[in-house]
């Protein structure tokens, strides 16, 4: 029996790593269209700078990534505290955003009104939709400043998405969640946490946990799943189609050959999971189309310390829509991670474009340096010229949950009933961290091991 993986991210790598180790003869072939495995996850090294091409870090209270690191004698290395300090730039400067409650109020981030607001989430309404998106809940439960100076900005980090689009029910299911159950944020946190103290476990209506990666960047997860992989990764191998013959799916490459496959997992993104199932499904593949991907342009700038007035101490800063700037927001990769920059220099890592500016990532290099070096100039002070530039270009970067997202799974997993033995896997369906895929694909590897002929749904 013949497994073929398309794809190698981290989502077809963690599955193949997890069904070899279930059954180390199985006959599997992940395919790869780049030179190298690792999709959104690549770390690169420039002049003692450690840059990460796209990923950044995963966050360490799931268990599935810390098993697998550990299975992979990786150390994760947890970020600093001084990455607990977080900003978001409102009305003109930077804000520090309070961690406490007392600190909360007392801030002036929010309008006195804003702040008066949050308490009245207490008593909002429920909505009538089941499928709201992130702004219609955020403005009906904390009010229109709350959202856009805080929620706003945490749709543009996580997903480079835009609020009014997003699904919350999709996007963050454990907020969706916490109304369905208890009416209120406020309340249901207070009672949670009120349970948690007697357990002593900590809780978050947010992703929580801390920031962590490895001490050679996310590179490493990837490297060590190769390591292991061998021969089973197949790179430079762009799969163009899947068809079925008889009992067995045949699977097409660019450069004409074909091989032969029992069960098909689709690792790709959906954007190219719809053009390799066109001749299979056309309806699929219509609904596959259906999930959006924005441009999404990083660059890693690094100054002297002595060229950022007053250094920069935290974890970086977001921005709200309504502020209406050219950048998404920035991270300060050195202050966060240990040995990313050289003694004496900051690191930035500035995200733009995304769902509401696409059209911005999409510049061309000198132009996107200098929209970037005008941005920092004016939000942080820096001053000079960037002693080390670096642009990662993603034309098809983060798939958007929007409204609508669950009841399009619904129908992909309708479709998928005509198809035993093919899978679709991977962070566009049912969660977009790095956390999310390694989760689905223990998932997978579980149901693929167990009754390898079964029926996986997403
Ligand atoms: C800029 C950016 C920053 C991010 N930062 C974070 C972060 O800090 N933390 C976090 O948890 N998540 C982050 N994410 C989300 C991240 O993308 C996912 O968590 C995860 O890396 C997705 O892995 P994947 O394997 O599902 O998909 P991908 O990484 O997209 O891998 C899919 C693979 O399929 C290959 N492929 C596509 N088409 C074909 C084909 N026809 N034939 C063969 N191979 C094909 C691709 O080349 C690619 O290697 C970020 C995403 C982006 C874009």
């Amino acid at each position: 029996m013949k497994i073929a993986i398309i794809g190698g991210g981290i989502s077809g790598l963690a599955l193949g790593y997890l069904l070899k180790e279930a059954s180390p003869d199985a006959d599997i072939a992940i395919y790869e269209e780049l030179r190298r495995p690792g999709g959104k996850i690549w770390t690169e090294r420039h002049d003692g700078f450690l840059l990460e091409g796209g990923v950044n870090g995963f966050l360490n209270n799931r268990p599935k990534t810390l098993e697998l690191a550990a299975a992979l004698n990786l150390a994760p290395l947890k970020s600093s505290d001084k990455a607990r300090k977080r900003y978001v730039y409102s009305r003109g400067k930077l804000n520090l955003i309070p961690e406490g409650v007392l600190d909360f109020f007392t801030s002036d981030l929010l309008s006195i009104g804003g702040r008066l607001r949050i308490i009245l989430e207490t008593i909002a309404p429920r909505s009538s939709s089941d499928d709201e998106t992130l702004s219609e809940f955020a403005t009906r439960r904390l009010g229109r400043d709350a959202y856009e100076t805080l929620i706003d900005p945490m749709a543009s980090g996580i997903y480079a998405g835009d609020s009014t689009r997003l699904s919350l029910k999709s996007c963050f299911p454990k907020i969706y969640n916490l109304e369905a159950k208890y009416g209120s944020l406020i309340v249901g946190m207070l009672k949670m946490k009120m349970a948690a103290r007697k357990t002593g476990r900590t809780v978050s209506a947010g992703p929580g946990g801390v920031l962590t990666s490895f001490q050679d960047g996310m590179g490493a997860l990837i490297d060590a799943l190769a390591a292991r992989l061998g021969s089973a990764i197949v790179n430079n191998r762009r799969v163009i189609a899947v068809e079925k013959t008889a009992n067995k799916y045949q699977i097409h490459f660019k450069d004409a050959q074909t091989e032969e496959a029992d069960i098909v997992v689709l690792s790709t993104p959906a954007h190219a999971a719809k053009d390799i199932l066109s001749g299979l499904d056309k309806n699929l593949s219509r609904q596959l189309a259906e999930i959006p991907y924005p441009y999404v342009t990083v660059v890693s700038m690094a100054f002297k310390r002595e060229a950022v007035r007053g250094g920069f101490d935290g974890f970086g800063f977001l921005i709200p829509f309504k502020e209406g700037r050219r950048i998404l927001g920035t991270l300060c990769d050195s202050s966060t991670f240990p040995g990313r920059a050289p003694e004496g220099y900051l690191l930035f890592r500035t995200m733009l474009g995304g769902a509401r500016a696409g059209a911005i990532a999409s510049l061309d290099d000198e132009k996107i340096i200098d929209t970037v070096f005008s941005e920092l100039s004016d939000i942080i002070k820096v001053k000079g010229t960037p002693e080390m530039v670096k642009i990662f270009r993603h034309e098809k970067a983060i798939p958007q949950y929007n409204k609508g997202h669950a009841a399009l799974l619904g129908a992909i997993n309708e479709s998928l009933k005509a198809h035993d033995g093919l899978y679709l896997h991977g962070n566009s369906y049912k969660g977009i961290s790095v956390n999310d895929c390694i989760e689905q694909s223990y998932s997978l590897a579980n149901s693929l091991s167990s009754s390898i002929m079964g029926k996986h749904r997403l």
